[in-house]
């Protein structure tokens, strides 16, 4: 019998074809919701052994042997194994499960929690390491004179040393104090021929802005993090989104590891339209490591011992990349 009843049609042609109907990439079922898809939770469990369980009034856990995944009702904030990732779209309740958008499981989620199915076909030797400013552009200036470009020049020689002595070939965009422009820094990345590259940078804000955060480049039709729900999202696909994958999990193992090395508020991995993530020839990742305007922050980075934490915190989560990237051949 032909169904009459409008909201019994929509349900039956929605059990035909949204459920299953355009399953991700992974091969998780996916539902159609307010003209998205959305994977939802008790879908995403299975797929990784997970149990799903309620933590608190707000989120939902999915937990493993190896790996825990929160995810916040109605936030864009989610958590892997304590590393704060934040999604283009909030968690929202889909019928009666809790869901996701599928591009945050298949460029976020998904990357970050099975890294080695995601960098076949890319190579783990070269890392370019790009000090932000330089010459006439000092960058952010804290009260007592903190620059921002002598500070990431510093740490960027750090983490240069730390990975030199795995082994691994590294080459800074500017070595000294030169004004160097946005699009020089990606394009000498490039004929370097880069595996990675990272722009390290330190942040400006009130005086209570705290903590470290990772920037990787936005996705085609999704908002950057600070921009979220203003206007429609640009479609533009930008040379650095050939790699969303693996900046997923670039920005995953580094802001994991410097937050780790550091014991910094975590600002988790966020994502952003910076020209130079969008021209990067290569996976690539922006670290803001400190805001040098809050005087506790800006104390901690006049100390050698915080900066060589916070170049330990970056080699670290490049090393794990780069892990990655040699797990994946296997
Ligand atoms: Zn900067």
């Amino acid at each position: 019998m032909r169904p009459t009843n409008p909201t019994l049609s929509r349900l039956i042609l929605c059990l035909f074809f949204c459920v299953g109907a355009s399953p991700s990439e992974a091969g998780i079922r996916t539902i159609a919701a307010r003209g998205s898809t959305y994977v939802p939770l008790n879908n995403i469990a299975p797929y990784y052994n997970m149990q799903l369980t309620q933590a608190g009034s707000k989120r939902m856990r999915l937990k493993n042997r190896w790996h825990i995944l929160e995810f916040e009702t109605n936030s864009r904030r989610c958590w892997l194994n304590g590393t704060l990732l934040w999604l283009n779209n909030p968690m929202r309740k889909t019928g009666w499960q809790w869901a996701i958008e599928d591009a945050d499981f298949e460029k976020l989620v998904d990357p970050a929690l099975r890294p080695y199915a995601f960098l076949k076909n890319l190579s783990a030797q070269i890392v370019v390491l790009d000090p932000g400013h330089g010459g006439k552009d000092i960058g952010a200036k804290s009260p007592r004179k903190v620059y921002e470009k002598l500070l990431v020049m510093d740490v960027a020689k750090r983490v240069r040393n730390l990975l030199k002595a795995r082994g691994l070939t590294v080459r800074l965009t500017r070595d000294g104090d030169q004004t160097l422009s946005l699009s020089e820094r990606t394009k000498r990345a490039a004929r370097w021929n880069a595996d990675l590259f990272i722009s390290l940078h330190a942040d400006s804000a009130t005086k209570t802005a705290e903590g470290a955060g990772t920037f990787i480049l936005s996705l085609p039709n999704g908002y950057s993090t600070h921009g979220y729900g203003k206007g429609k999202p640009p479609a533009t696909k930008h040379p650095g989104n050939r790699f969303d994958s693996a900046n997923a999990v670039l920005g995953f193992r580094i802001q994991q590891n410097l937050i780790k090395a550091t014991r910094q508020k975590d600002r988790g991995v966020k994502r952003a339209r910076f020209q130079v993530l969008r021209e990067a020839p290569c996976p690539a990742a922006l670290v803001e490591m400190a805001f040098i305007t809050n005087p506790k922050e800006e104390a901690l980075v006049i100390q050698a011992s915080h900066r060589a934490k916070i170049a330990r915190g970056i080699a670290d989560g490049i090393a794990a990349y780069l892990n990655d990237v040699k797990r994946s051949k296997k």
